[in-house]
């Protein structure tokens, strides 16, 4: 039986995967995503067009924790004309982060003075629009390049007309989830945040692998972890989340953030609170190979702030390439699609798919032959001819015999003996079909309890 998204491990087909990624990361560009309303649902359209999506509605001021679901925030145009000269200075039709996400409405004429305060930009980098958000405090705001900010001065006092053509209104959070339903109740999750406007790297990269990986993993094998991909607003939509879902939490054996996928930095994989959950331990596996390193947790960062709060304490570890922050073009529109590299894309995809496989396919097993080595070759398993060493094959049924004492998980034997987890996942497979191994109970839970042969039902 081939292992969880083992295709999309091969260098091949993700390069394949990851230019139809990239396409679809061109066609979400524009859309002028926040935390809620249309730009988030017309991205869930764009991801529907690939994979089966469950949407869900909450309505503005539904309690989540210690929050509550905020205003709906839809916006149809927003720029800055100089009053003299009838130009446009600035204008959102040019460029998503334009503005100040959550921008209140106005329509006023407004000298320099007064404009001043509401505007954001990045004199280090002149050529770069800064990402600012309010949404939590009632305000308004404008992002330009230092270069545009200094065309505006030169403009003197003005006055301009500033035109912000939005709503913010009782309305709902939207987020959707995509479900493919495995062999156990156990699950997994990748999670990906949908609410930055005009940023490739954070999070197209994100939306558009955890669309791939859904899409890979529907045409496969039946998984053995029933998986959800959660598309979801940053920090609210996770709590939103969290609280709508919160008596199956206890189902989930691993999860995933996801997120700046593309950029030209090494693989990180940030460990989760816990520090020794399932994707932990199958990263430590996976991402040193893939040329990526390990850090551990910090209270800061993307929605693995929710999911490994003490509250919940879940195994959710996070994947990314460079960390939120870690990259000058991080937040500012020089995270565009040319800061994305294909070849970076393609081998976080395959990185990915090693994970989540690694992640289904882990289990124990039990020797029901633990008392010398059983014969293999009678029951066509072993090289019949003597004298030949072992093969890689028969190399992994010797590992997985020995270790199979209802202990040791696959990630352990693969940790151990150096072998190549397909190829661990192909050999336990044949063990079973020849009767010589069975699963130990509760292979999944993330605190394994240690199996007494003989009292254990
Ligand atoms: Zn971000």
């Amino acid at each position: 039986m081939a292992m969880l998204l083992e295709a999309l491990q091969r260098p091949e087909r993700a390069a394949a995967v990851a230019e139809e990624v990239f396409a679809l990361m061109r066609e979400l560009f524009p859309l002028v995503r926040s935390i809620t309303g249309d730009g988030v649902r017309r991205t869930l359209d764009g991801v529907e067009a690939w994979i089966p999506l469950q949407r869900h509605e909450v309505p503005s001021g539904t309690p989540v924790f210690d929050w509550e679901v905020p205003q709906e925030w839809n916006v149809r145009e927003a720029h800055i004309t100089e009053v003299a000269t009838g130009r446009r200075l600035v204008d959102l039709r040019d460029h998503s982060l334009h503005l100040v996400s959550y921008s209140t409405p106005l329509r006023a004429r407004l000298s320099r003075a007064e404009l001043e305060p509401h505007l954001h930009s990045l004199p280090e980098q002149p050529d770069a629009i800064p990402y600012r958000t309010s949404y939590y405090r009632e305000t308004w705001g404008f992002c330009l390049s230092q270069r545009q900010r200094d065309a505006l001065a030169a403009c003197g006092e003005g006055p301009f007309d500033v035109v912000i053509d939005s709503t913010l209104s009782p309305g709902h959070l939207t987020y959707a989830e995509c479900r493919v339903p495995g062999e156990t109740e156990d699950e997994a999750v990748i999670y990906t945040h949908v609410c930055h406007p005009g940023l490739a790297n954070d999070n197209l990269t994100g939306i558009a692998a955890a669309a791939a990986l859904a899409r890979e993993m529907r045409t496969g094998p039946k998984p053995r972890l029933s998986w959800r991909f959660v598309f979801a607003p940053g920090t609210i939509g996770a709590l939103t989340w969290l609280a709508r879902h919160e008596s199956e939490l206890p189902r989930i054996r691993a999860g995933l953030v996801i997120g700046l996928l593309g950029d030209g930095g090494a693989l990180t994989y940030k460990r989760s609170r816990r520090g020794n959950a399932l994707p932990d331990r199958a990263a430590e596996l996976i991402v040193p190979t893939a040329g990526g390193r390990l850090i551990d947790f910090e209270p800061y960062g993307y929605d693995e702030r929710q999911f490994c709060s003490p509250g919940f304490d879940l195994p959710f570890g996070r994947l990314t390439r460079s960390p939120n922050a870690a990259y000058p073009e991080y937040h500012s529109s020089a995270d565009n699609l040319d800061f994305v590299r294909p070849d970076a894309l393609a081998g976080s995809l395959q990185c990915l798919a090693a994970l989540v496989g690694a992640i289904d396919a882990n289990q124990r097993w039990r020797n029901l032959s633990p008392k010398g080595e059983p014969r293999l070759g009678k029951r066509g398993l072993y090289g019949l001819t003597g004298g030949a060493g072992p093969g890689q094959f028969e190399h992994a049924l010797l590992w997985l015999l020995n270790q199979s004492d209802g202990r040791h998980d696959l990630i352990d034997i693969a940790g151990r003996s150096r072998l190549p987890l397909p190829l661990l996942a192909r050999a336990a497979e044949a063990l079973v079909q020849a009767g010589l191994q069975a699963p130990a109970a509760s292979s999944s839970s993330s605190s394994p309890p240690l199996l007494q042969e003989g009292t254990s039902p």
